[in-house]
C-alpha cells in the first residue's frame, strides 16, 4: 500500500438525488459562449465564433445549497447558471453517436466569474483561472440519473435573484449539444469516470451582491438554491 508523507485530499463529490452515495469528481470541464444570445451580451459573434472549454478544480464544487461566499480581489462577481454533464465512462475520441452513452446523470451549477478579473485576463492574454477557478466558484446541485431524467434536450433553464428572474433559457438553444460537446472535448482530452462538463449559461447575467439569494431551475433535471454572504 503506498504511504503519503501528508495526508492526501478527499476527493471532491456531489449528492445525489434519493440516494446516501456520492459522485466522485475528477475534472470540471466547462463550456464557454455556448447559447448566442450570451455570445452576442459578451461582445461576442456568435456567427463567427465556435465554442471552447475552460476547466474549474473540482474542490471548487460547493454542495448541499451552501452558502456562497463573495471572493476576494473583486467587485464584479457574475453568476452563470449551467447544466451539469456528469460522466461514468471514459475515453479518448468519443464519437458522437456513442456520446450519451458514457453520461451518468445531470444537475444544476453555477458558473460564478470574478468578471472583473476576467476581462484583464482577456485583455492581457493570460489564463482565466483567477476569474473562474477560484475556491466556492461552482455552486452545485444533486445530481439525478439519467434513468429517471432521461438525457434532457430541451426545457427551460433559468435563475433567479431575490425572486427576480434574472437569466431565462432554453436547454435546447445550445450551439454544442450533449453529445457534441463530449465528442469535441474528448478530441483534446482523455475522458475519464467523474469527469464533469458545465454546459454553458443562457443569456442574463450579471453582478451579485452580499445578501443575495440565488435559485435556479432545470426542467426535468433539479434546483439549486445559494444565498452571496
Ligand atoms: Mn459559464
Amino acid at each position: 500500500m503506498t504511504s503519503y508523507i501528508i495526508e492526501p485530499a478527499v476527493p471532491a463529490s456531489l449528492p445525489i438525488r434519493g440516494c446516501d452515495e456520492r459522485f466522485p469528481v475528477r475534472r470540471v470541464y466547462c463550456v464557454g459562449r455556448n447559447y448566442a444570445a450570451h455570445t452576442i451580451e459578451m461582445g461576442g459573434d456568435p456567427d463567427r465564433e465556435v465554442p471552447f472549454f475552460f476547466q474549474k478544480n473540482p474542490d471548487d464544487l460547493l454542495t448541499g445549497d451552501a452558502d456562497f461566499p463573495y471572493p476576494g480581489k473583486s467587485s464584479d462577481v457574475h453568476h452563470e447558471i449551467e447544466m451539469i454533464v456528469a460522466l461514468y465512462k471514459g475515453g479518448a475520441n468519443i464519437p458522437q453517436e456513442a456520446a450519451l452513452d458514457h453520461v451518468w446523470g445531470y444537475g444544476v451549477a453555477l458558473d460564478m466569474t470574478r468578471r472583473d478579473l476576467q476581462g484583464e485576463c482577456k485583455k492581457t492574454g493570460r489564463p482565466w483561472e483567477i476569474g473562474k477557478a477560484f475556491d466556492h466558484s461552482a455552486p452545485a446541485s444533486e445530481l439525478v440519473p439519467v434513468s429517471e431524467a432521461g438525457h434532457p434536450a430541451d426545457g427551460a433553464i433559468w435563475l433567479k435573484v431575490n425572486g427576480e428572474t434574472r437569466q431565462q433559457g432554453d436547454l435546447n438553444q445550445m450551439i454544442w449539444k450533449v453529445p457534441e460537446m463530449i465528442a469535441y472535448l474528448s478530441g483534446l482530452f482523455t475522458l475519464a469516470p467523474g469527469d464533469l462538463i458545465l454546459s454553458g449559461t443562457p443569456s442574463g447575467v450579471g453582478p451579485v451582491e452580499r445578501g443575495d439569494q440565488l435559485d435556479g431551475h432545470i426542467d426535468g433535471v433539479g434546483d439549486l438554491h445559494c444565498k452571496v454572504v
